[in-house]
């Protein structure tokens, strides 16, 4: 197929070697790329028994089909394998040059396996790859090891993806950076690399497949980017990125506040009307978008420009924790990005441990200092104690699930799904969100359960995917689930989820791109597919369906805002998703039959016998 180079690159850092693995048309096709791809990858390599951080785990990077090509908003990249912090599939994904670069360089995605005995890192130039000493860039933050290698390798067109200090300490939410402060940040993959000693992947080229109709991927990249121009939400994301949903969230009650136990904040110094008017703001785009919804704060302390906080960010070390000082938030978003650790998880396990220390589960011994709602210096503190893993910091970068298990705590009190910290978007607020979040691949992901996009306006005319009453459970898991599908279908092809373009654009595009035009049902079965594989990874580490849940503190009603008194019918969600999915509601896993039909025979072998 056009659009690929056809090839991975296969690293075993054990014996210090690289070769290439081809990729068949077939397998394109199947599983056209990114996480998808990568979930094939790992499904065929990993040992079900063995540690997520044992050499043998396989680490991928993919892109997709779109990358390098003129299409707008596609430098996208997968990171995947088995996650650290849940023991199940994990998957991350990050935008920026770094994707165009490593595609570039003449490979189509990594598999990293294997342990380097010493610390290293992946050079990789136009069709070579070299595997380099790291030891000078152990323990540097990853803003520092991107631009030390950088200046080692005297090519400053170079972009590179590296771990901070918490990938190198096995933290097991620590993430991935590339490009300053772009982050592959959920699912601890960042724990992953730093197990096998890898630092960094150094990527320069600007190699490009061939496309199947070049002229006509020229045409349609212009219209997309047109109508991308003129769409009014993308307006909005350029202006104040993803913190324009602020004063939405609230008006819905979709942002948490107080660990979940609250859903009505002052909102004003989290919008991105505030972050304008209060500090130096400067776009920044991933390459090929017109829009730039990444934010550099310029001159945040006298000679220091910061990345800006993320919506995700901002309510996790905000409202979560009843936290109103923007520049504490700040603060903490850069030294998780310094640092590399996913600021979701260690937001929510921060507010988790304030909300034990009133209930006096934690006190002044066990923490080192009180530890009160709304005090940004404790969090500040709490956060560098978790990169350090100083006292009470070792438990919370464990994560909440592990902390209420250590604590002698119900699991439900932990605000994760398989083991993932839940995203500041609230199940209660969408029904269609509760089933995502509580069937998500890797846990709650807010990237693949955006339900309220759909809710707000944002239907799949395809798909027949169309608001609904926001707050009704009946009738919402199979549109959920659809939607859920496209995603994951976004994150095969490395295609940004602020994109507002339509299925059958993406069904042309691939056409154009690759030389196989889909019809939008052919991407949903596509979708289906990535879904049904990625399940069958963790349902061979044990997932069954007692993790397909919401914990009961992000599930039970609460006392006011928008959807006061209401929450999601899970009972009626699981049994109308499992039903669209051909979900064995018992085991959890794929049916026997749907995995044939999705041409899954050899896992429906593998999960069945025959
Ligand atoms: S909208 Fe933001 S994340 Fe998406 S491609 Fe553009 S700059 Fe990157």
């Amino acid at each position: 197929m056009k659009g690929y180079h056809g090839r991975f690159l296969e690293v075993d850092l054990s014996g210090g070697t690289c070769r290439d693995l081809p990729l068949d048309d077939e397998f394109c096709q199947k599983y056209i790329g990114g996480a998808t791809m990568a979930a094939a990858l790992v499904y065929e390599r990993m040992d079900p028994a063995s540690d997520p951080l044992a050499p043998e785990s396989p680490l991928v990077m993919a892109t997709g089909p779109f990358v390098g090509t003129p299409l707008p908003m596609v430098s996208r990249y997968a990171v995947a394998g088995i996650s650290p912090l849940s023991g199940f599939w994990g998957e991350a994904t990050s935008g920026g040059v770094f994707p165009f670069r490593l595609k570039g360089a003449g490979w189509d995605g990594i598999i990293f396996s294997g342990r380097a005995e010493a610390p290293v890192y992946l050079h990789l130039g136009e069709g070579e790859a070299e595997i380099r000493d790291a030891a000078g860039l152990w323990g540097r933050d990853s803003y520092e090891t991107q631009e030390a290698i950088k200046s080692e390798l005297e090519d400053d067109q170079l972009s590179v993806a590296c771990i901070g200090p918490a990938g190198e300490k096995l933290i097991r939410y620590a993430g991935i950076m590339n490009d300053k402060g772009r982050a592959a940040g959920r699912c601890g993959l960042g724990a992953l690399m730093g197990s096998k000693n890898l630092k960094a992947v150094a990527a320069g080229g600007k190699l490009r497949p061939q496309l199947a109709d070049a002229a006509k991927a020229a045409e349609l990249a212009k219209q997309a980017a047109a109508e991308i121009k003129g769409n009014l939400v993308s307006l909005a994301f350029r202006e104040y990125g993803t913190l324009m949903y602020t004063d939405m969230a609230l008006t819905l009650s979709d942002a948490p506040a107080k660990y979940f136990s609250k859903n009505v904040f002052g909102v004003e110094p989290f919008t991105g009307q505030a972050l304008r008017q209060n500090y130096s703001v400067k776009n920044y785009a991933c390459r090929g978008c017109p829009i730039g919804c990444g934010r550099d704060l310029k001159q945040f302390r006298p000679g220091v420009d910061v990345d800006g906080p993320e919506y995700e960010t901002m309510v996790a070390f905000g409202p979560l924790c009843l936290n109103e000082d923007v520049d504490a938030i700040i603060e903490a978003n850069h030294l998780c990005n310094q640092q590399g650790i996913d600021t979701i998880s260690a937001g929510v396990s921060i507010a988790y441990a304030i909300h034990l220390y009133e209930q006096g589960v934690l006190n002044l011994n066990d923490v080192g200092f009180a530890l009160n709602w709304g005090d940004a210096e404790a969090i500040l503190k709490l956060v560098r104690m978790i990169c350090e893993q100083e006292g009470i910091g070792v438990l919370l970068s464990q994560g909440t699930l592990a902390m209420a298990r250590a604590l002698g705590r119900e699991e439900g009190e932990a605000a994760q799904v398989k083991g993932l910290e839940m995203p500041m978007h609230e199940g209660r607020a969408f029904h269609g969100l509760a089933i995502s979040y509580a069937t998500g691949p890797r846990g709650a992901c807010h990237l693949k359960g955006d339900y309220y996009n759909v809710e707000l306006g944002g239907m799949i005319l395809e798909y027949l995917i169309l608001p609904g009453e926001r707050l009704e459970s009946a009738g919402k898991a199979e549109p959920a689930a659809k939607y859920q599908s496209l995603k994951d279908l976004y994150d095969a092809l490395t295609m940004c989820k602020f994109s507002p373009i339509q299925v059958t654009q993406l069904c042309q595009m691939l056409g154009a791109v690759t030389g196989w035009e889909p019809t939008p049902e052919d991407l949903l079965a596509a979708g289906d597919r990535s879904m049904a594989i990625k399940r069958a990874v963790s349902n061979k580490r044990g997932l069954g369906s007692q993790h397909d849940t919401l914990p009961a503190v992000c599930r039970e009603a609460l006392a006011e805002g928008s959807n006061a008194g209401v929450s999601p019918d899970m009972d009626t969600l699981l049994s109308e998703y499992y039903a669209y999915r051909g979900w064995d509601p018992e085991t959890g896993r794929p049916g026997q039959d749907k995995l044939i039909e999705l041409g899954l025979e050899h896992v429906a072998k593998d999960l069945y016998g025959g």
